[in-house]
């Protein structure tokens, strides 16, 4: 029996792998990768490995989840060093809870490998710090979603630097569900694409000019937050002095 390890791939910049990741790919038996990963970091890869692409193409998934699984499992019963590769870090929006349990009920053996999510990347593209002791006191890393696993949104406060995963193409709707969320129009944000890569883009805007905004190439994410405001302009004083309005009022609970 090998041994199964799910590795942080980083945001792209292949300097941005950790050393162990950087091992792990020079040494591995067979690699089964998301299409997320850059082609940098899949050079990494042994020239002796198999690569499997279990990744998104154009909408339409290759693979199912349950088939990557019991791909796992089955690589695991006949390779020494198997490695499941993703983007980012495999615990953020990366289903690892998923193929963690499943090479748990196959009594496979397995590591996790942490990565720079693209959160940290964009925030370093932008040169924005996620939390500052003068205006952000947590950083929030979340995603749109819909049905029964709905974000949230009671848990934003003033002092709360969102990151939005996977914002979508239609900035309009994006837009109007933060808005939605009470977070004020003028609260200054930063689109940033492809981060740490070669076509690395960074759009500075805010949460109510979003609608009008070109859309930037996938991967992106945006920050939403007072630390991007610091880059940008300076936030009304009166609404950061807790004199907001009765709707936002309301949906920001904590000041
Ligand atoms: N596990 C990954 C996230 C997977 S979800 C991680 O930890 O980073 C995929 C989303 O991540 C994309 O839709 C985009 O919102 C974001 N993303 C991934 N790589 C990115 C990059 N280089 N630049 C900007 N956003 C990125």
């Amino acid at each position: 029996m090998g041994r199964v390890y799910l590795i942080g791939a980083g945001p792209g910049d292949p300097e941005l792998l950790t050393l162990k990741a950087a091992r792990l790919l020079a040494s591995a038996d067979v690699v089964l990768h998301d299409s997320l990963v850059s082609r940098e970091v899949l050079e990494k890869i042994s020239s002796n490995a198999e690569i499997v692409d279990v990744g998104k193409r154009c909408g339409r998934k290759l693979l199912t989840q349950d088939e990557i699984n019991s791909l796992l499992v089955s690589y695991a019963a006949s390779r020494d060093v198997v490695v499941r590769l993703k983007g980012g870090d495999p615990s953020i929006f990366g289903r690892a809870g998923e193929e963690l349990q499943a090479l748990r009920e196959a009594h496979v053996e397995y590591e996790v490998v942490p990565g720079v999510t693209a959160a940290l990347g964009a925030a370093a593209a932008a040169e924005i710090s996620l939390t500052d002791r003068r205006v952000a006191s947590q950083v929030l890393l979340s995603t749109f979603s819909r049905g029964a696993n709905a974000m949230d949104w009671g848990c934003l406060t003033p002092a709360t630097t969102l990151v939005l995963y996977m914002p979508g193409p239609d900035y309009a709707e994006v837009s109007r569900r933060l808005g939605e969320a009470g977070l004020p129009g003028e609260l200054p944000c930063v689109i940033v694409s492809g981060a740490s890569g070669a076509h690395q883009l960074v759009r500075w805007s805010s949460v109510g000019a979003l609608s009008n905004e070109e859309k930037l190439p996938a991967p992106a994410l945006m920050i939403v937050g007072r630390v991007v405001s610091q880059q940008v302009r300076e936030i009304s004083d009166a609404f950061w002095r807790g004199e907001r309005n009765e709707s936002s009022a309301q949906t920001f609970s904590v000041s």
